[in-house]
C-alpha cells in the first residue's frame, strides 16, 4: 500500500529528478501535511520509539538540575530564556521545571520558549506545560534577542536531515532516492559537485573507497546560528543525543517503527528516520566561534556526575516493591553501557558551550 507522501515524493522525482537523501528526510519527517512528527505522537510503548524522558522524570530531573545549575553559575541572571528545540510530549520540560521550582529566583527569571515544527506535538506540550507561560517558535528567528539563554535539546539533532556521501574511484559522490522500474524508491548515486568543498570536513583523510561520511547542512546551520546568539546575548547550550565522539565513517541512517528497524525508503512519513550525530561536526562549529566546548561525554557519566543514582535511591525510599523495580530498570537503561541491550549510557552522549570560558558546567568533568 503506498501512503500519500510516496505520491508526493514521486511526483517530484517525476518533475525534477532523483532527490538526494536529505530531501527525502526532511519531506518523510517535515511535510507539512504528511511528515512523520507533523501526523503523530511517536513517543512510548505504544509508539515507534521511547527517549530519555519518557523512560524515566530522573532525566528531565537531571537536565532541570543543570539549567538551576548553569544558570547560578551565570550570575542568576534576572531574565533569562529557556529555550528547548524539539521538546516532543514536553515531558523533559514538565520535569526540569518540577524539579527546580524550589531553586530561589530561577523560576521568576525564566520566559519558556519550544522550537517545535509539529502541531500534533505542540499541542502535547501545551497540555503538559499548562503552568507555565510559554511561547512557540518554528525556528530560532524569533527567539528573544535581548536577554541571555539557557538552551537544551534532546534527541533534536538526529532528526535533522543528513546528506551521505560515498567515495568511489572517480572520488565523491552523493546518495539520491529515485524510482526503480517497478515504482519503488531506490537510492543511486551521482557525482557530488558544487557544493563539495563547504560540505566535506577534511577530517577524513585520506579517504578510502566506500567510505560512507553523512553532513547535515541544516544541522550546521542550526549550530551556527545559536551559537551566535549565544555569543551575542550571553548563555549556555546543552544537547544530548546517539552519536559518536569522533568522526566516523558510515551509513548511520535508521529507520523504525513499532520499535524494530525497517526500510526507510518505505512506508514514507509512517517511519522515523534518523542518523547518528557526528559529535566532532558539532564540537568543530562550536570551536569555530572560538567557544570553549564542553564534551562529549557519554550520556551515563553526564548523569551520574549530575547525581542521578542518589535521586533513584531517594525516589526508592518512597517507593513500593514495583515502583522500586522500574527505579532500578529506568536508571540501567538511561546510564549502562551494554549498547545492544538498548541502554544508552555509552551510546549516547552530552555536549555543551557557553559564553563564558570561565564556567564549569556541571556534568562534564
Ligand atoms: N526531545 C524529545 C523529542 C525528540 S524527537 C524527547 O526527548 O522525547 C524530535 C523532536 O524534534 C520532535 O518533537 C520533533 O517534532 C522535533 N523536530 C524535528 N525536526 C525539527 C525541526 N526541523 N524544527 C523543529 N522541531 C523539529
Amino acid at each position: 500500500m503506498t501512503t500519500p507522501l510516496e505520491e508526493i515524493i514521486k511526483a517530484e522525482i517525476r518533475e525534477s529528478g532523483p532527490i538526494s537523501v536529505a530531501r527525502y528526510m526532511a519531506l518523510c519527517l517535515g511535510h507539512p501535511q504528511y511528515g512523520y512528527y507533523m501526523t503523530r505522537d511517536p513517543f512510548g510503548v505504544e509508539g515507534d520509539f521511547t527517549t530519555a524522558p519518557e523512560i524515566s522524570q530522573l532525566f528531565g530531573e537531571m537536565i532541570g538540575i543543570w539549567l538551576a545549575d548553569t544558570w547560578i553559575k551565570m550570575g542568576s541572571p534576572g531574565k533569562v530564556a529557556l529555550v528547548e528545540c524539539g521538546p516532543g510530549r514536553g515531558t523533559l520540560m514538565q520535569d526540569a521545571l518540577r524539579a527546580t521550582k524550589n531553586v530561589a529566583g530561577f523560576h521568576e527569571a525564566v520566559t519558556l520558549h519550544l522550537i517545535e515544527m509539529s502541531p500534533v506535538l505542540q499541542e502535547q506540550q501545551k497540555q503538559r506545560l499548562a503552568e507555565y507561560d510559554a511561547s512557540w517558535h518554528n525556528d530560532t528567528e524569533s527567539l528573544p534577542g535581548d536577554s541571555p539563554l539557557l538552551i537544551i535539546g534532546n534527541e533534536f539533532l538526529d532528526a535533522l536531515p543528513v546528506r551521505q556521501m560515498v567515495f568511489r574511484e572517480t572520488g565523491w559522490v552523493e546518495k539520491f532516492v529515485e524510482i526503480d522500474i517497478n515504482g519503488s524508491f531506490r537510492l543511486c548515486e551521482k557525482t557530488a559537485e558544487n557544493d563539495r568543498k563547504n560540505l566535506l570536513p577534511t577530517l577524513l583523510v585520506p579517504p578510502k573507497l566506500g567510505d560512507h561520511l553523512e553532513v547535515s547542512p541544516e544541522q550546521k546551520e542550526f549550530m551556527q546560528r545559536i551559537i551566535k546568539i549565544i555569543k551575542k546575548q550571553r548563555g549556555s547550550a546543552l544537547f544530548l543525543d546517539y552519536g559518536f565522539k569522533h568522526l566516523v565513517s558510515g551509513d548511520t541512517l535508521q529507520s523504525v517503527k513499532n520499535h524494530a528497524f525497517c526500510n526507510m525508503l518505505e512506508h514514507p512519513g509512517e517511519v522515523d528516520i534518523t542518523a547518528h550525530v557526528n559529535f566532532a561536526m558539532i564540537t568543530a562549529y562550536i570551536m569555530e566561534e572560538n567557544m570553549t566546548v564542553h564534551g562529549p561525554v557519554s550520556q551515563g557519566d553526564f548523569l551520574s556526575r549530575l547525581g542521578i543514582e542518589v535521586r533513584a535511591d531517594q525516589l526508592t525510599r518512597i517507593a513500593n516493591r514495583s515502583q522500586s523495580e522500574e527505579i532500578k530498570q529506568a536508571l540501567k537503561r538511561l546510564t549502562g553501557q551494554d549498547t545492544k541491550a538498548g541502554e544508552m549510557g555509552a551510546l549516547f552522549k552530552a555536549i555543551a558551550f557557553s559564553h563564558d570560558p570561565s564556567i564549569n558546567l556541571a556534568g562534564f568533568s
